[in-house]
């Protein structure tokens, strides 16, 4: 007879950014093993690997195929991979279907994966700062995509009581590169500057008309990295310059997860509101928001844009010192800032009468945490 019994210990559940979990494991019935083999596995089988395979599908133009495969530790008794609700499951390897967005693991198949079709297009919302109904954020065309990564959730029931770690990972299909949270699909060069710790990718696709010289945009965003001493230096940052000739986008540029930026390949450095920086300052803002300070994103993102683009000589005082003028300007000046309802006209980028960066105050006292996996700061047109 078993000396033992491993017992299940925790039920964990990520939803909408796999590899974080957001909740804890329920600890109500937990009996933590004691067995001394469970704890040699716990060394060398402690993780679960889900791997993302984007494929354009050049078929298909404004879906792309993503194929999610998963590599559990022998500690993973059961398994649920939570699909988009806008995809559409057509193959799966070792998953069955529970409904349309569940997916469960028949807790035999090693390689297991689940492939589905998802859309490639999301579009500006129509309330908001973004405010340019119908216009892209993401898109396929005919030659390229560029695309946020479709987020799985998973839900799994391990034994032992320490937390697998999820790892999650991105590949392409084809000719593209992937970040954390975006990808671009379609033929491209991808030139690397590394700085202060830093490595820069900018991907430059075949489609794209790339306006600013690529040691310009490296030499302005190294001189960040080093100036910005808050928020915590992502170790690679993904830069994509967005082609702009056949789409229509709803911003001009965009940054997404900890370090994945794409900005219009027609964006010149040499303004107040330049948008590299801009961008590039999302990727070091480390703080989290609430509703009443979900300004500060923005107006840190716009008041260090446009100081670094003074700093590095890109524009003159005055044209610096238009961008916080602009904010004491109706309707943006009357705007409450923690109250994101009353945010006319952009006030929340252009509003800093109250940001700490005016005052001196540093963003790092506040805790070094990344405030979001998912959330699309967009800078408007
Ligand atoms: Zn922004």
């Amino acid at each position: 007879m078993r000396s033992h019994v491993a017992v299940l210990t925790a039920v964990f559940l990520v939803v909408g950014s796999a590899g974080v979990p957001l909740a804890a494991g329920m600890p109500g019935d937990a009996v933590a093993a004691t067995d001394s083999t469970l704890t040699s596995a716990q060394l060398t089988d402690d993780e679960i690997r889900m791997t993302t395979t984007l494929n354009r599908t050049p078929d298909r133009t404004g879906e792309i195929t993503a194929t999610v495969s998963f590599r559990f530790s022998e500690r993973v008794t059961e398994f649920t991979a939570l699909i988009p609700e806008r995809a559409t499951v057509v193959e799966t390897d070792g998953f069955s279907r529970i409904n349309g967005t569940h997916y469960e693991w028949d807790e035999r198949t090693d390689q297991s994966s689940v492939t589905f079709r998802v859309g490639a297009d999301r579009l500006s919302d129509d309330e908001g700062p973004l405010a340019e109904d119908g216009r892209y954020l993401f898109t396929e065309t005919e030659e390229w995509a560029l695309v946020q990564i479709p987020s799985i959730g998973s839900r799994w029931l391990q034994t032992g009581d320490r937390e697998l770690d999820f790892v999650r990972e991105t590949a392409v299909d084809g000719p593209g590169v992937a970040g954390d949270r975006m990808a671009f699909l379609g033929p491209h060069e991808i030139e690397t500057h590394t700085a202060h710790g830093q490595t820069f990718r900018l991907v430059i696709p075949e489609a794209a008309d790339l306006e600013a010289g690529v040691d310009d945009v490296f030499d302005s965003l190294s001189r960040a990295s080093d100036r910005l001493r808050v928020g915590d230096r992502d170790s690679e940052v993904l830069v994509i310059a967005a082609p702009t000739d056949s789409v229509s986008w709803g911003v001009r540029g965009l940054q997404v997860g900890d370090s994945d930026m794409w900005v219009q390949d027609s964006e010149e450095l040499d303004l107040a509101t330049n948008v590299w920086l801009h961008e590039y300052v999302h990727t070091r803002q480390a703080f989290r928001t609430t509703d009443e300070t979900r300004w500060l994103l923005e107006a840190t993102g716009t008041y260090y844009g446009a100081s670094l683009a003074l700093e590095g000589g890109h524009v003159e005082f005055d044209r610096f010192r238009r961008v916080p003028d602009r904010g004491e300007e109706s309707p943006q000046s009357t705007a409450v800032l923690s109250q994101p309802d009353s945010w006319e006209n952009n006030a929340n980028y252009l509003n800093q009468g109250e940001s700490p960066a005016v005052h001196g105050g540093r963003e790092s006292d506040t805790p070094r945490h990344k405030p979001r996996s998912t959330l699309i700061q967009g800078y408007p047109l």
